[in-house]
């Protein structure tokens, strides 16, 4: 199977599958997404593959959705179109990260924003480099109620999620770290290598007690609400693309979202 937008390596256990639209920053635009949720599939399937690694190459793991994409190729969808667009694309696919039956490590260096960060938190683990940032300014500069996606409350707890939502700020990885957003950090050149060794030393466990300790975790959050409430969100996400603020944002064009997003990087330095 060869793939266009991403790559897929084979490193003994492990099946690394990176973003590869580094002119783009890793933008993820529909064949991307389509041929991540390939790749997972074919690595689920695969005996052989004992864990999935997800990342990026060139600087970033990823920028987020294809906006412009989005604005090109799906410039006036009804709202029966939007939402199976965006159920498919970003809800189902991302389930069926966190669905693997196998350990899912995300691989982060640069920036990691908004439709990435539900992408990284759908592995079991994040690893990150030095200079790795998240964000998620959907609803800073879209006027939309944050990605489709709403992890953040339980991968950072409420009152970060708060803040990180409330403000489109980037996190720098050290503080992602504080958060326990994310596993460690390790300097950019040590990042292919330090997930790599993560992974082996996960790949020597049992992979049948693995799968059920996994299967164990998610029930719990399960138990929690973990599901029902990623559903709920959906619903209010599809909503807010539907208000005025959204459609005044978007007639407002991307150069305003690119300019607004310029501003936040400066009041956050
Ligand atoms: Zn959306």
């Amino acid at each position: 199977m060869s793939y266009a937008a991403i790559t897929v390596e084979q490193l003994g256990p492990v099946t690394r599958i990176l973003h590869n639209r580094p002119e783009a920053r890793n933008a993820e635009n529909e064949q991307l997404l389509d041929e991540m949720d390939q790749a997972l599939a074919a690595a689920n399937n695969n005996p052989d593959v004992r864990v999935i690694i997800i990342g990026g190459t060139g600087d970033h793991f990823s920028a987020g959705h294809d906006v412009i994409e989005g604005v090109t190729k799906r410039p006036n969808l009804s709202v029966e179109q939007r939402w199976a667009y965006e159920e498919k694309h970003f809800f189902e696919y991302a389930m069926r990260i966190w669905d693997s039956p196998k350990p899912t490590i995300a691989q982060v260096q640069g920036a990691c924003v908004a439709g990435a960060f539900a992408v990284a938190n759908m592995c079991d683990l994040i690893v990150c480099a030095d200079d790795a940032f998240f964000s998620d300014p959907v609803c800073q500069t879209m006027g939309a109620a944050a990605v489709e996606m709403l992890v953040h409350p339980w991968v950072m707890g409420a009152r970060q999620a708060k803040e990180f939502l409330y403000t489109g700020r980037r996190l720098p990885a050290q503080e992602a770290l504080q958060w326990g957003l994310i596993n460690r950090v390790v300097p950019r050149a040590q990042l292919e290598e330090e997930t790599l060794a993560l992974a082996n030393h996960i790949a020597k466990a049992p992979p049948f007690a693995i799968k059920l300790t996994k299967r164990s975790i998610h029930r719990a959050l399960d138990m929690q609400g973990w599901r029902t409430s990623l559903q709920a969100h959906f619903d209010t996400h599809e909503l807010s693309h539907l208000t005025d603020e959204f459609v005044q944002r978007r007639a407002g064009g991307r150069r305003d979202t690119i300019a607004q997003n310029k501003s936040l990087e400066i009041r956050k330095t």
